[in-house]
C-alpha cells in the first residue's frame, strides 16, 4: 500500500456561534490546526479560540477556492481546519471538500486524512429557542437557487408540505433573492392552514439574536434575511405561551394529565394498541369506515380450519340434505370464518325520547337470538346484528321512524326532549346541525349537548361542546369534561349567538377538530392544546380550592 499523504483536513462545524455550543472536539481541532480556512464572518466568530494559526479567509461565493486552497495546504503536509457555522455536513463545507478531493483522484487510504467534526445545525439551535417544534419528522430545504434549479426546490417544498413535515428553511432570502420566500409561502398555503405556527429566528445564540413567532399567513410581515432560519410547523404544531411545540404522538396512547394510564406497560406495544401502525388494522374502530358512514363490521371469529372438523360438518349437513358439497367446500375455506356484525346506534329521534311499542318490537325482532341490544347513557340503544345485508336493517329501522348514528369516533348531537316539544323553538337548528356534522368522523367520539332552554337540564354545559338556547339566541360552551375525577363544566365562549351564527360556529369548531386533532385526542384536550378553536380562546378551568378543615371535620 502506498504511503498516506501526511497532511490532514479537519472540516469543522462550530454550531450557531457561541463557544458554549461548540463541541469539545471542534475546539480541540481548531487548537491543533496549523491553518484556519474560512469565510470572513466565520473566522471572526471563532477568533477568540485562535492562537498562532495561519488564516486563509475569503468572502461569500468563494467557497470553492477555499476548499481548493485547504486541500492544497493539507497535501503540503499541514493540518488544515476548514470551518463552517452550524454543521459542516449540512449545507456546510464537508461535501465540497470531498468533491474537490475526489476530482483530484483522492483515495481515503492514501490521500490526506479527512475528519468531519459535527456541529449544531440551525434546525436544532433555532428549534431550541422556539420550544420543541422539531419533535416529529422534519426536513431542511435551502431556498438558495444559486446552485439548485428553483424548479427542484419548489418540488421539494411541495412534497414536504404534502407529507406534513416540519420544515426548516435555510437561506430564505437575501438582498437579491426576495421572491423565493414569497413563492414558498404560496406553495405551503396550498397544503397547510393559514394559522400554522412559524418561527423566524435570526442569529441564534449570537449577539443580535431575534426570535419571532408568527403564522404561515403572516410570516412575510416580518423581517426575514440572510441570517434568518424559518421553521414551519406541521399540522399538529401548536403555540403555548410563546412556545412552538410539535407533539410526538404520545397523546395517542397516554393520558398526559393523569398518572394513571389506560394502557399498562405490557399492553403498550401490542398491535391492538396501535391500530394506526402498519401491522394494525387500518379499517377503524368497530369497522367504521373513515367517512363515518354506517357500515357492517367484519369481526374475525375463531377459524375452524381443522380438516377433521370440516369433514365432520360436511357429512352432518350432507346427511341432512341441507347443502350441496360444493357450497360446503366454500364454507370450509378461510372466508367462511368471517362474520359480519352490523352495529348501529339507534334513537327515537333528536328531540323525541319516547319509543313506540312498534319500534321496540322491531328492535327485538332485528336483534333476534344472535344479536345484541345495549342501552347507553346517551339516550340511544346500540344494536348489533350478524348480517351481510346492513342496508335491509337500516331500511327497517328508518322506516319505523328511528334515527340512526354510526358507532365510534363520530359526532353525535345529544339533545334534550325540549319539554316534550313544548319548548321546541330551537329544534330546527339542532336538526340543521345534525345534518351538517352528525356522524362526521373525529379523533375521538364527540357528543354535542343541545338544550332547549336556560335550565339546561340535560347537562349541555358539561359536554365537550354545549349549546343552550336562551331567549331566542344561543350560548355556546366548549371544553367540558363530564367524566373522571377532574371533571369540569365547559367554558362559556359566546353568548347571544344568532341561530345562523351558532350553526356556522359549531360546524367550524368541529371541522377544525376533525382536521387537526391527534388520533384519540378528546375535544376538551384538543381545545386546551391548541388554545384557539374557530376563534374561541381556551381558558383553564379554575383550580379547586380545598379548604383547611379543622381536625375531625
Ligand atoms: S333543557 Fe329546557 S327545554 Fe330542554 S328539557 Fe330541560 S327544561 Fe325542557
Amino acid at each position: 500500500m502506498a504511503n498516506r499523504v501526511n497532511g490532514k483536513l479537519l472540516v469543522i462545524g462550530f454550531g450557531p456561534g457561541h463557544f458554549d455550543h461548540m463541541s469539545g472536539r471542534a475546539r480541540q481541532a481548531i487548537g491543533e490546526s496549523d491553518v484556519i480556512v474560512g469565510y470572513n464572518t466565520y473566522v471572526d466568530l471563532i477568533r477568540g479560540l485562535l492562537t498562532d494559526q495561519e488564516i486563509v479567509r475569503t468572502g461569500m461565493t468563494e467557497e470553492v477556492s477555499r476548499a481548493q486552497e485547504a486541500v492544497r495546504l493539507a497535501e503540503e503536509g499541514k493540518k488544515v481546519a476548514v470551518i463552517s457555522s452550524g454543521d459542516a455536513g449540512v449545507y456546510g463545507m464537508a461535501g465540497l471538500v470531498y468533491e474537490v478531493l475526489i476530482e483530484k483522484g483522492w483515495h481515503p487510504d492514501t490521500g490526506v486524512e479527512v475528519e468531519v467534526i459535527p456541529g449544531i445545525s440551525a434546525i436544532q439551535s433555532c428549534a431550541s429557542l422556539l420550544g420543541s417544534p422539531v419533535m416529529h419528522d422534519a426536513c431542511t430545504i435551502s431556498l438558495s437557487d444559486h446552485l439548485t434549479p428553483w424548479e427542484t426546490i419548489a418540488r421539494r417544498i411541495e412534497a414536504a408540505a404534502v407529507a406534513d413535515f416540519v420544515i426548516a428553511l435555510y437561506n430564505p432570502k437575501s438582498g437579491r433573492r426576495t421572491r423565493q420566500i414569497v413563492e414558498t409561502q404560496r406553495i405551503l398555503l396550498e397544503h397547510r392552514a393559514a394559522d400554522t405556527p412559524v418561527g423566524l429566528i435570526k442569529s441564534a445564540y449570537r449577539e443580535r439574536e431575534h426570535v419571532v413567532l408568527t403564522t404561515l399567513e403572516r410570516m412575510l410581515e416580518h423581517d426575514i434575511g440572510m441570517l434568518t432560519t424559518v421553521i414551519i410547523g406541521n399540522s399538529s404544531t401548536f403555540v403555548h405561551h410563546g412556545l412552538m411545540i410539535t407533539p410526538r404522538g404520545y397523546q395517542r396512547k397516554y393520558t398526559l394529565d393523569s398518572t394513571i394510564q389506560d394502557l399498562k406497560p405490557h399492553q403498550r406495544l401490542k398491535p391492538e394498541a396501535e391500530p394506526w401502525a402498519l401491522e394494525g388494522s387500518l379499517s377503524g374502530k368497530n369497522g367504521q369506515d373513515p367517512t363515518g358512514s354506517i357500515s357492517a363490521a367484519k369481526v374475525e371469529v375463531e377459524k375452524p380450519n381443522l380438516p377433521a372438523l370440516a369433514m365432520e360438518a360436511l357429512s352432518i349437513l350432507e346427511a341432512k340434505g341441507k347443502v350441496q358439497t360444493t357450497a360446503l367446500a366454500d364454507a370450509s375455506s378461510e372466508t367462511a370464518s368471517v362474520v359480519s356484525i352490523f352495529e348501529v346506534a339507534v334513537s327515537s329521534g333528536l328531540a323525541e325520547k319516547k319509543w313506540t311499542p312498534a319500534q321496540m318490537k322491531l328492535l327485538a325482532e332485528l336483534a333476534g337470538e344472535k344479536g345484541e341490544i345495549e342501552y347507553t347513557p346517551h339516550h340511544q340503544i346500540l344494536l348489533r346484528v350478524p348480517t351481510d345485508s346492513p342496508q335491509e336493517i337500516i331500511d327497517c329501522l328508518t322506516g319505523e321512524g328511528l334515527l340512526l348514528n354510526p358507532v365510534g369516533d363520530t359526532v353525535q348531537i345529544k339533545a334534550c326532549d325540549f319539554c316534550h316539544g313544548d319548548k321546541g323553538e330551537s329544534i330546527p337548528f339542532a336538526e340543521e346541525l345534525n345534518r351538517r356534522i352528525g356522524g362526521l368522523t373525529v379523533p375521538k367520539e364527540l357528543k354535542i349537548g343541545f338544550n332547549g332552554c336556560a335550565m339546561a337540564c340535560y347537562g349541555a354545559v358539561t359536554e365537550e361542546i354545549g349549546i343552550v338556547f336562551r331567549r331566542g339566541s344561543f350560548d355556546l360552551f366548549l371544553g367540558g369534561k363530564n367524566i373522571g375525577r377532574n371533571a369540569h363544566a365547559a367554558q362559556r365562549v359566546a353568548e347571544g349567538l344568532t341561530p345562523e351564527a351558532l350553526v356556522e360556529a359549531v360546524e367550524q369548531v368541529v371541522r377544525e377538530y376533525a382536521e387537526k386533532g391527534n388520533p384519540n385526542e378528546r375535544f376538551n384536550k384538543y381545545f386546551k392544546r391548541v388554545g384557539v378553536v374557530a376563534g374561541f380562546r381556551h381558558a383553564d378551568a379554575p383550580k379547586p380550592t380545598i379548604p383547611e378543615l379543622a381536625c375531625g371535620e
